[in-house]
């Protein structure tokens, strides 16, 4: 999508920082309307920033489209930028703070819009953990997260000589951490850690998983020392909705169709998918089959939605019966967006994101 901004002479008048409640019962033809007109005053110091999974009737507002890093790095590619508001989840809206100078504001419209996944590990569970681990192997482990983590995880991996990695590259990052250290400590996804260190040629018995409820995790010492693999016992609640039977009925019914999962899905749809990769590379690769190529997707309804809806070389389904939306992230719509807006047109960031030191 575009990042220009046509300037308008219509913008609001706004009178003072506004109070959200004010939006919550406007029609949706004026919140739109009223979008439109605050980005137009805003021009090209504003820049909004929307993931795949968002919904369209914020998708349609939003400068780019893309994964969490992607996004981030677009967005301070504009000239002039001063604002950016991340029409994603919290930790997207933390790197974009990282990655930008301070004079930038980044904007989360809702602060209830959080990641499950990334929520499921904390830096005291994790601190916990590899002083357990560490007491049993030593200095064998390379700390990994995946983006999806908060900035103090984040840190952690800095501070010990770790990485963050993303769903596009996870298999060299892992290839980083085994040239470092025997073993790789990965948190917070356990499918994207398991899918990229099987699919690497470590063997099952050399994988663990981490219950931070546990001692040790839940693991013997034995089963630890053995290990090359050590997951998080995390996982997102979305992803986790494709099951294998799905695979089995999609190919029942339709037997020229493919599959393509994300690489949160469990192993066992991985396994049965003809093709795994991020959402940039599930477009990539439905975009680049053949004309008239059926496809299930497993990842996000919207954007699988999306994809349906804006190609019109092939035919692309929802790989379960289950709708699967990303609750939180949903939690950012229209009047959020809005509201975000005129309050930054009015000279007030509302809901900034602000990652200090020493986690940036
Ligand atoms: Fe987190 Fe899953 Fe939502 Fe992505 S889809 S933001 S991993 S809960």
């Amino acid at each position: 999508m575009s990042s220009t901004i046509i300037m308008q002479p219509t913008a609001p008048a706004v009178d003072a920082a506004h109070s959200f409640a004010a939006y919550a019962g406007l029609a949706a033809d004026e919140i739109h309307e009223r979008i439109r007109a605050a980005r137009a005053a805003l021009g090209q110091r504003l820049v909004i920033l929307g993931h795949h999974y968002q919904q369209d009737e914020v998708i349609q507002h939003a400068d780019f489209r893309g994964d969490s890093l992607k996004l981030a790095q677009q967005g301070m590619q504009v000239d002039g930028v001063a604002h950016m508001v991340f029409c994603g989840v919290h930790f997207m809206a933390e790197t974009a703070d990282i990655l930008s100078p301070p004079e930038v504001s980044v904007t989360l419209p809702d602060l209830g819009a959080g990641c499950s996944m990334a929520d499921m590990a904390d830096l005291p569970s994790v601190e916990i953990c590899w002083e357990e681990l560490t007491e049993v192997v030593g200095d064998t482990v390379t700390p990994i997260t995946y983006i999806n983590s908060g900035a103090d995880l984040k840190a952690f991996c800095g501070r010990n000589e770790g990485i963050v990695c993303t769903s596009s590259n996870a298999a060299r990052i892992l290839e980083w951490g085994f040239a470092r250290r025997e073993r790789v400590l990965f948190f917070p996804d356990q499918h994207l850690g398991r899918n990229t260190a099987l699919d690497m040629g470590v063997s099952a018995d050399q994988i663990v998983v981490w219950d931070p409820a546990l001692e040790l995790g839940g693991n013997t010492e034995a089963a630890l020392q053995q290990a090359r693999v050590i997951l998080w016992a995390g996982h997102c609640s979305v992803h986790q909705m494709f099951l294998p039977e799905h695979v089995d009925q999609f190919r029942a019914t339709y037997p020229d169709i493919k599959i393509v999962a994300h690489p949160e899905c469990s192993r066992e749809v991985v396994e049965k998918s003809d093709a795994t990769g991020s959402t940039e590379a599930i477009l990539r690769i439905i975009r680049e089959s053949p004309k008239g190529t059926r496809w299930a997707v497993g990842t996000e309804l919207n954007l699988v939605q999306r994809i349906n809806a804006e190609d019109p070389h092939h035919e692309v389904h929802f790989l379960s019966p289950t709708y699967c939306v990303c609750s939180t992230m949903n939690r950012i719509d229209p009047p959020h967006l809005l509201w975000t807006l005129e309050n930054l047109v009015a000279g007030q960031v509302v809901n900034p994101i602000v990652v200090e030191e020493p986690d940036r």
